[in-house]
Order: structure tokens, then sequence, then C-alpha cells
């Protein structure tokens, strides 16, 4: 039976590096779901591949015609997972990952237990050891103004606030672990694990 698996955590926590890790492992047969979002497209991005591109009101539209499993805003955009980006995936047999912020991954977390599915959910916070070293990785990143740095440390308190909603909480200390514990989730080798601090 095919999976979703929401990842979620703050913005620097390394959910990228992860993902490219896990999609290394082939026969867990993976596929990402490509989001929807309003915000303009940065240089090195590709339609489709990092976002489907759109404008608020096709936006608008796809909410009224309830074409999205979740979607919300951020900094001013809107951002939301296709319900048939998710499906075409799972009809090929994939088992989908879904990275959205922790308020989307709780509406999909509500969702899928409001219609009884939600052992069809694997829904995975990843978390950093501490704030000091999010707020390292972000500036090592490089892209960000202060401004943003700020808003997105700020965000970031208020989603590891949100994290016993999920199943599985994940300290990334060292990626390979992280990974490790990602694929026995996937794998129904456990069922739940909360790393402490
Ligand atoms: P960025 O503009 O840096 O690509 O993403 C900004 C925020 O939007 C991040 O926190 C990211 O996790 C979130 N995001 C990306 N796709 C989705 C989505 O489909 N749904 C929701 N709710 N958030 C998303």
């Amino acid at each position: 039976m095919n999976k979703v698996i929401i990842i979620t955590g703050p913005s620097g926590v390394g959910k990228g590096t992860i993902e490219k890790e896990l999609f290394k492992f082939k026969e867990l047969k993976l596929a990402l779901s490509c989001s929807m979002t309003t915000r303009k497209k940065r240089a090195n991005e590709v339609e489709g591949v990092h976002y489907y591109f759109s404008n608020n009101e096709e936006f608008s539209r796809k909410i009224e015609n309830d074409e999205f499993l979740e979607y919300s805003s951020h900094f001013g955009n809107y951002y939301g997972t296709l319900k048939s980006e998710v499906d075409q995936h799972i009809l090929k047999g994939f088992d989908v990952i879904v990275e959205v912020d922790t308020v989307g991954a709780i509406n999909i977390i509500n969702k899928f237990n409001d219609e009884n599915k939600s052992d069809k959910l694997i829904s995975i916070f990843i978390t950093p050891p501490n704030l000091e070293v999010l707020e390292e990785r972000i500036r090592t990143r490089n892209s960000e103004s202060d401004d943003s740095i700020k808003q997105r440390l700020k965000k970031a308190k208020k989603e590891i606030k949100q994290t016993s909603n999920f199943k599985f909480i994940i300290i990334n200390n060292n990626l390979a672990d992280s990974v490790n514990k990602i694929i026995k989730a996937i794998k129904g080798e456990s069922y739940e694990l909360q790393d402490k601090y």
C-alpha cells in the first residue's frame, strides 16, 4: 500500500540533503511531490522541478475547486500541495514525499485522521540539535538577508513547539543516522520514534 511521507522541519535543518540521500535508495520507490507556489521563480529554479510557478488568480481558482491537499502562505506568497500531483505518483506505485512547512504538515495529518487514512501517512519532523546550529546553517547558505534570517528563525521556534503532532521526530545530528531512521520508518520497521534532546 503506497504511502504519503510528510517531511517537515525548520528551514535550514537539512531536509533537502536528507531527501537527496533517500532518493539514492532506488528500491524504496520514492517520488517527490512538486508543490505549487505564487512566489517568483529564483534564477536556479526549474518549472515543474522545484515548483509549479503560478499566480494568485490560478492559485485561488484551484483553492475554490478543492484541488489542494493543503496550502498555506509564507512571507506573502501561497504554497500548496496538489492532490493530482500526489495521486499520479501513488498510481505509478511510488511512496510520495511531501515536503511542506509545519502548518501544511499538520493540515495533512488532520485530513488523513479525519478520513481514517492515518495508516497511509508517515509524518516526520526534522529538528536541529539546537537553534544556534540552525542559525549557523541558515547563515552559511548565504542566500538570505539579515531580515529574512530573523524571520526564518522566529518561524523555526514556533515550528519546533509543534512537534508533538508527528510520529517521527528526528534530531538531525548526523546525516547517515537521520537517513537510516527515516528508511526504517518508510519500511515499517519502526512505528514511532521521538529523539530526545
Ligand atoms: P521557499 O520559498 O524557500 O522555497 O519556501 C518557503 C516555505 O514554503 C518553506 O517553509 C517551505 O517548506 C514551504 N513550502 C514549500 N512547499 C510547500 C507546500 O506545498 N505547502 C506548504 N504548506 N508549504 C510549502
